[in-house]
């Protein structure tokens, strides 16, 4: 049976205006971070996003959630587009959806408690008070493998996989449906990555809760994923399973990624060949015309540069956007 779709996002756009003049009130462009997006994330399901710094992943990731209002598009949730609700209406629906920060050092307030930590969405949200209160923390800080008794502590008392592991009690605290997991193990070293990798798999499973998992990392992805999107200048380039992608990437970009991971068998390795991709990523003030890609590419040709392709299937649901592929409309 299909699972049901958690969130769905159609045609989203986030474009930050550049101004200039004396009370920048003059618009002289707009950085496209995210471009036309569209995917739906399942119940249970973690979608991996990956893509280079700078490619719009955060503020994907930020616009579902709506801490970033969307310039247009949808983000269907529960039945309503939450890009049409107002903040007071968007109240009820932020207790379902959450988000892990990056830097477990930064994200946490160094003069909060753990209780005070875990405990503050309950409070805002009137969840619950006193003895239940104190209970739903502790029951919190079981499920993340920590004891009850730290509590009273203060987050430089904590690991930093401790730490993460306080971050990802707070985004559970409200039962969610929908988390986006925004760099999680960025910050920590890789034997912690691991523990916080099977926390969150053990929970998915556990709640069913979905998953937006954002990396630069293709290793950690391909482990904690179900399906992989790959962004490059604020659109996706490339969706597919997670297995399909990683043996068969269609898209040169996706390609040129996948090729520097290296690969843990040294007769492999020997014969990896790497693509080294041309230039930096352009300006999303300024993106190439056509395939935003072409100025990169190793495979471009006459019509990349004129024509935009569009994220088709092609199939077995792998879909890219390249015309190398059969497209729709040329
Ligand atoms: Fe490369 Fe052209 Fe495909 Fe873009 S459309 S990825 S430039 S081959």
């Amino acid at each position: 049976m299909a699972k049901e779709i958690v969130i769905e996002v159609n045609n989203l756009t986030k474009y930050f205006p550049v101004t200039r003049g004396l009370f920048r009130r003059k618009k002289i462009a707009d950085v496209k971070a995210v471009d036309g997006v569209s995917f739906a994330i399942h119940s249970g399901e973690t979608l991996g996003l990956v893509g280079e710094s700078g490619c719009g992943k955060t503020t994907l990731g930020k616009c579902m959630l709506q801490l970033h209002r969307p310039t247009s598009g949808e983000v269907i949730f529960e039945g309503n587009d939450l890009c049409q609700l107002a903040d007071k209406e968007l109240q009820p629906f932020r207790q379902r959806l959450q988000v892990i920060f990056q830097d477990p050092y930064d994200s946490l307030n160094p003069r909060f408690t753990a209780m005070d930590i875990i405990g503050e969405p309950l409070h805002i949200h009137n969840i619950a008070k006193g003895k239940e209160y104190r209970e739903r923390v502790a029951e919190l800080l079981r499920l993340v493998g920590l004891a009850p008794y730290m509590a009273d502590r203060y987050p430089h008392e904590f690991s930093g996989g401790q730490r993460q592991r306080l971050g990802v009690a707070r985004a559970l605290a409200l039962q969610p449906r929908f988390i986006v997991c925004d760099e999680p193990l960025s910050a920590l070293d890789v034997s912690i990555q691991a523990q916080i990798l099977n926390l969150l798999d053990d929970l998915q499973e556990k709640f069913g809760v979905a998953y937006l998992f954002i990396s630069h990392d293709l290793s950690v992805v391909r482990h904690i994923s179900d399906r992989v999107a790959v962004m490059y200048l604020g659109k996706i380039v490339e969706l597919s399973d997670r297995d399909e992608i990683y043996k068969n990437p269609l898209h040169p970009y996706t390609q040129a990624l996948l090729s520097a991971v290296p690969i843990p068998d040294p007769e492999v390795e020997m014969k990896r060949q790497i693509i080294v991709l041309k230039g930096e990523v352009p300006s999303p003030m300024n993106p190439p015309s056509g395939c935003v890609f072409h100025p990169r590419c190793y495979r471009a040709f006459a019509d990349c540069p004129k024509v935009t392709p569009l994220l088709e299937d092609v199939g077995n649901g792998h879909h890219v956007a390249c015309l190398l592929y059969k497209q729709s409309c040329p």
